[in-house]
């Protein structure tokens, strides 16, 4: 089962929490009978399960629940819990430090994703404006060189790599050595793999790893392979210190779960996810807001950081017009030119409430994109007067020929510009309150100009914009309100992991 299908699972069951009438231990059971099922049908280790499940049922003691506490929404706040402990090791996520040089080192089995992901993650970092580059140790698959070398290219990532030189120990150590005095800031090495877990290939790790001294390694695991992830994740992590864990093929039809499960044998966090072949299939991995797009609950927290990569506060124009809560449909449309600049479309969309899991696959994002370029083409049929007014819906509805005009001038039926013009009454809205929260632009991090009361507005706002049926299904309003706050509250525990890997 494709995680997609577990998150829509796991939310049916606790939707059936809330249909029913009363709560007791027979309702408890059949829910934890159906999330249980299903995450075994995702291929997430029987023992876990089993587990989560006997936690969940010493949480909720029904005798000891005083009459007036909410039982439905202890339940489904200890299943969150449970979900996340299931993936979450409790350790720190390394981080590397910014105005130094930061070796990262690859390992993994042939196959698993190593160089592709090398270079997503070297373009997740360049493009946050961290000096990187690539280099190249794998010297036992023929063309590795090459793959990693056009990689690069494309990304305008430098790289380091040989044709003739066959121990990836002394190209490994040279590159290193180069890019560092050139002041190089993220440094990612590429290792070999082989097909199997193999003496020869843990030999060529540690002799690598004690060359260059990587500040985090990172251990490549492929979600296709289910349940063998753990043996895998606990054979590598007993010969090298792994830092960090990156699961990759998470989209299609991987039975992620196993993957997801096995990370609690390396004890090290997942840092990213990959998500397809494109370099930019790549998502950061935080549990909560993972767990929360799963049960198709959004992830506010990830939209603001991508809202912040856009850096909207160097556009001053638009700022300006925020602040007095000007916003107009030519504003709109050049967001959308932001939000197709921003990377997959899916991402951002998945990360809205009540997107989730069906955004988790891949399948819809040729259609989501072409639906925002044909909310641009109609845009595109609209004159000055009507992309630079203030309030450009209203001047529609005064106007109705205008409706028709745009609707025959883009090649689309009326009722798709009237859906165009309520989509931007709706976005207008929601912009409009973000621009009057002080001081939201200043500085470049706006998640750390927000507050959560302020946080707690938004997702109303967002709330605002869903469809009505599936926030319905959610709950209504305060169950969605109160899912926010709890996955708010208090990042992930644990203390940090020391970052001088090596061996
Ligand atoms: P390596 O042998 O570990 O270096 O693995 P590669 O980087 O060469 O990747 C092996 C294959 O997996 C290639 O065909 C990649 O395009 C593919 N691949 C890597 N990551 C992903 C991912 O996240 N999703 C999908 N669908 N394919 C991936
Ligand atoms: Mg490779």
């Amino acid at each position: 089962m494709v995680l997609a299908d577990l998150g829509r699972k796991i939310t049916t069951a606790l939707r059936g929490l809330s249909n029913a009438t009363v709560i007791n231990e027979e309702v408890l059971e059949a829910m934890l009978k159906e999330i249980c099922k299903a995450l075994l049908e995702a291929d997430v280790n029987v023992k876990l399960v089993k587990r989560m499940r006997e936690n969940i049922k010493s949480v909720i003691d029904f005798e000891e629940m005083a009459a007036g506490l909410n039982k439905r929404r202890i339940i489904q706040s200890s299943v969150f819990n449970e979900l996340c402990k299931l993936i979450d090791p409790g350790v720190k996520a390394w981080q590397p430090v910014k105005g130094r040089a930061n070796v990262v080192m690859f390992v993994g089995l042939q196959g698993s994703g190593k160089t592709t992901t090398c270079s997503k993650m070297a373009y997740h970092y360049q493009r946050k404006g961290w000096k990187t580059c690539l280099i190249c140790a794998d010297t036992f698959r023929a063309g590795a060189f090459d793959q990693l070398k056009q990689n690069a290219t494309k990304a305008r990532i430098p790289f380091y790599g040989s044709y003739t030189e066959t121990d990836p120990v002394v190209i490994a150590q040279d590159g290193v050595e180069k890019f560092k005095a050139e002041g190089f800031e993220f440094l990612v090495v590429d290792t070999s793999g082989r097909h199997k877990q193999e003496e020869s290939l843990f030999e060529e790790m540690l002799q690598v790893s004690n060359a260059i001294t990587p500040d985090n390694v990172v251990f490549v695991m492929d979600a296709t392979i289910g349940q063998a992830c753990e043996a895998q994740a606990r054979a590598f992590s007993e010969k090298v210190d792994i830092a960090s864990v990156i699961i990759t093929k998470l989209d299609g039809h991987a039975k992620g779960g196993g993957a997801l499960s096995a990370v609690a044998a390396t004890r090290s966090p997942v840092i990213f996810i990959g998500t397809g072949e494109h370099i930019d299939d790549f998502e950061q991995f935080k549990t909560k807001p993972f767990v929360s797009k799963l049960l198709g609950m959004g992830d506010i927290e990830g939209l603001i950081d991508k809202v912040s990569e856009l850096k909207l506060e160097e556009n001053e124009e638009l700022i300006g017009k925020l602040k007095q809560g000007q916003f107009t449909l030519r504003d709109m449309y050049e967001q959308f030119q932001n939000i197709m600049k921003m990377g997959p479309f899916n991402q951002i969309m998945g990360m809205l409430p009540g997107f989730g899991a069906d955004f988790m696959s891949k399948g819809s994002e040729q259609e989501s994109m072409s639906r925002l370029r044909k909310m641009m083409t109609i845009m595109d049929s609209m004159c000055d007067q009507e992309l630079d007014h203030p309030q450009g819906h209203k001047l529609f509805q005064r106007q109705t020929t205008r409706v028709s005009r745009v609707a025959r001038g883009a090649g689309v039926s009326v009722r798709d510009v009237q859906d165009l013009l309520t989509q931007y009454s709706k976005f207008a809205q929601m912009v409009k309150k973000m621009g009057g929260i002080k001081g939201l632009f200043k500085g470049g991090d706006m998640s750390k100009n927000i507050n959560p009361s302020q946080m707690a507005k938004l997702n109303q706002q967002m709330a605002k914009m869903m469809d009505p049926r599936v926030l319905h299904q959610m709950g209504g309003m305060s169950g969605l309100q109160n899912m926010m706050k709890q996955f708010q509250q208090g990042s992930t525990q644990g203390h940090k992991r020391g970052g001088g890997g090596g061996s």
